[in-house]
């Protein structure tokens, strides 16, 4: 439920952007376009517009694809059941829900290579990085 604030503000957002033209109308347009396998279309590029950069472009498109996307209760990679993050997948944060997924945490870094990253720049002796993972999921 939107609050009339809310609703006020997605109202002058859809007035300055069509931002909403793409989105397939329906229950959960996620998953049947899951179905039938176009999970990760072609980056044509078509789509991509500059929201990177534009951090208050980027967190109203995340509020806004959260209320297009449900929540699922387990991650859409790992398959458990922890808080989740809306992932974009692509990186170019296409508002289109096919580009969206909701990750577990640590999917989400794996995929975004962050978890590279962090392994690259942090040499440990055994395995010490998975309490780091560990407490990580559990600041969630
Ligand atoms: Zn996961």
């Amino acid at each position: 439920m939107a609050t009339l604030k809310q609703q006020k503000y997605w109202d002058s957002l859809k007035g300055k952007k069509t931002w909403n033209k793409d989105i397939k109308t329906g229950p959960n347009p996620t998953h049947s376009l899951r179905m039938t396998g176009k999970k990760f279309p072609s980056h044509s590029g078509k789509n991509h517009e500059n929201w990177k950069g534009n951090n208050v472009g980027l967190i109203a498109l995340h509020e806004w694809m959260r209320k297009q996307i449900k929540e699922p209760k387990c991650c859409e990679e790992c398959g458990k059941e922890k808080k989740l993050d809306l992932a974009n997948i692509s990186q170019e944060y296409k508002r289109d829900v096919s580009d969206w997924e909701y990750l577990c945490r640590r999917c989400h870094m794996i995929k975004d290579g962050r978890m590279e990253r962090f392994l690259s720049t942090h040499r440990f002796i055994g395995n010490p990085y998975q309490k780091r993972l560990e407490k990580l999921e559990n600041e969630r």
